[in-house]
């Protein structure tokens, strides 16, 4: 069921086509007058940011540049205190700091945050003691909760999840437009933090870094560039209603663009070359990413370059493989092979978590051990195939969790539940964050 508004200016072929996961809304009446609404609502994002970070992409793909993406598997309502936001960003500016400062790299930085609202679920019901409900499915669409109150789609709460995005991206443009990004407080990002391998590792990394920015500043090389940063915002687009109404047409260009995030992506369970994810994306000129498991295709993914990417504009479209750590050497060449036979150019991402998930008790979690083994294999066969590895995507928090294991705290399986707060995947700690920037930028430099 869509929303029909518009049909005039957008191109809507799209609601026509198999669209798989999404929300089964009881009163199909109220979802429309609430889209409708949304679509009277001011866009989150401009054209000329979503034009920048295409630019920014393309110089990954080139290999100047290199692309951070991290956030939470889902965001939620609750989590969208200043704290946590501001925890969130601090740990993606370190990381980039990290890979920065150590591999001489630029990192084009872009929180999967301010729109991460929604999730595909591999099995849409959930049974508990006899009762079976709709699987929680983030909250845009329903609450956690397992009460068929809170279980039911709501589409009230697609508005709350404009809202939300909004105060979020408010925050971050605030955060790194406003000094708290200055490169200057290197030190104080790590403030609070007790004493282990990678933060002493960060200390020591911010104090040359500090001394590099007495240099300049008494060199009079010093610029106001390095107080701020550009700071993208991404999510996956999963839920049709809420990315329809998100679209806009740019009045300077007469081109739509998801107005929603600056950077879109395309689930893997959502891929289909021939669904309406991949034509409602086709038409956007948003970058775009689309996440690609092992069993992918050569079909399937010359399909994709086809539609999303016709012209083969560079930054465009990335791949974001997730393959695993016992599949990535086997898997990605032939990946590779089939998109280069068919030479429009992409940006080659790793996220090194969703081929990785396993089953702990009642957790769902992750080995540090297996993210980076991912990680290594990823630019391994990238450099073995004279390919250009572009960036990382990552599920990571600012916060102190105890979702993944391994790293040089040591998490431990019997330690999972200390601190075990994600609603859906586990997420990388702060510090795992930084231990991983710090192999990345070790790799980086070879
Ligand atoms: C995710 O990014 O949270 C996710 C569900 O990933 P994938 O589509 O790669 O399985
Ligand atoms: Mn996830």
């Amino acid at each position: 069921m869509f929303n029909d508004a518009d049909d005039t200016i957008l191109d809507q072929g799209w609601k026509k086509l198999p669209a798989k996961h999404q929300p089964q809304y009881p009163d199909p009446d109220f979802l429309k007058t609430t889209v409708d609404y949304l679509r009277t609502l001011p866009p989150l994002i401009f054209a000329g940011e979503a034009d920048s970070l295409t630019k920014e992409i393309a110089k990954a793909t080139r290999g100047e540049a290199f692309v951070l993406q991290g956030g939470d598997c889902a965001e939620s309502f609750a989590d969208a205190t200043a704290d946590r936001i501001r925890a969130k960003i601090r740990t993606i500016l370190q990381m980039a700091v990290v890979l920065t400062y150590s591999a001489s790299v630029p990192v084009v930085k872009v929180g999967r945050m301010a729109g991460q609202y929604a999730k595909p679920r591999s099995n849409p019901m959930e049974t508990r003691d006899g009762v079976e409900l709709p699987s929680y499915m983030g909250d845009a669409v329903n609450g956690h909760e397992f009460s068929a109150a809170t279980r039911t789609p709501d589409p009230h709460r697609l508005v709350e999840a404009y809202q939300h995005s909004a105060a979020t991206l408010n925050l971050i443009r605030a955060f790194t437009g406003g000094g708290f990004a200055d490169i200057a407080k290197v030190h104080e990002w790590n403030k609070g933090f007790s004493s282990n391998p990678a933060y002493r590792r960060y200390t020591t990394l911010a104090t040359e870094i500090d001394r590099a920015m007495q240099f300049m500043k008494a060199a009079g090389a010093y610029s106001e560039s390095l107080r701020t940063v550009d700071f993208y915002s991404s999510h996956e687009a999963l839920l049709l209603d809420y990315e329809d109404a998100m679209t806009r047409i740019d009045s300077r260009t007469g081109l739509p663009y998801n107005t929603g995030a600056h950077f879109l992506w395309i689930g893997e369970r959502t891929r289909d070359v021939d669904g309406a994810h991949v034509a409602m994306l086709a038409q956007v000129q948003n970058p775009i990413g689309v996440k690609i498991g092992p069993t992918a295709t050569r079909d399937e993914l010359l399909g994709l370059m086809d539609k999303l990417n016709p012209e083969g504009k560079e930054g465009r479209l990335t791949l974001i493989t997730r393959l695993g750590a016992n599949k990535v050497e086997q898997v990605l060449p032939q990946i590779i092979e089939a998109v280069q036979s068919d030479r429009r150019p992409v940006n080659w991402m790793s996220d090194p978590m969703h081929g990785n998930t396993i089953s702990v008790g009642r957790f769902k979690t992750r080995r540090l051990d297996d993210v980076l083994d991912e990680v290594r294999g990823f630019f391994r066969v990238h450099r073995e195939m004279g390919t250009i590895p572009g960036g990382l995507h990552m599920e990571l928090t600012g916060d102190d969790v105890t979702e993944v294991l391994g790293g040089s705290e040591e998490i431990v399986e019997e330690a999972l539940g200390d601190r075990y707060e994600t609603l859906v995947d586990p997420r990388l700690n702060h510090q795992q964050s930084l231990e991983l920037a710090f192999l990345v930028s070790e790799i980086l430099r070879e």
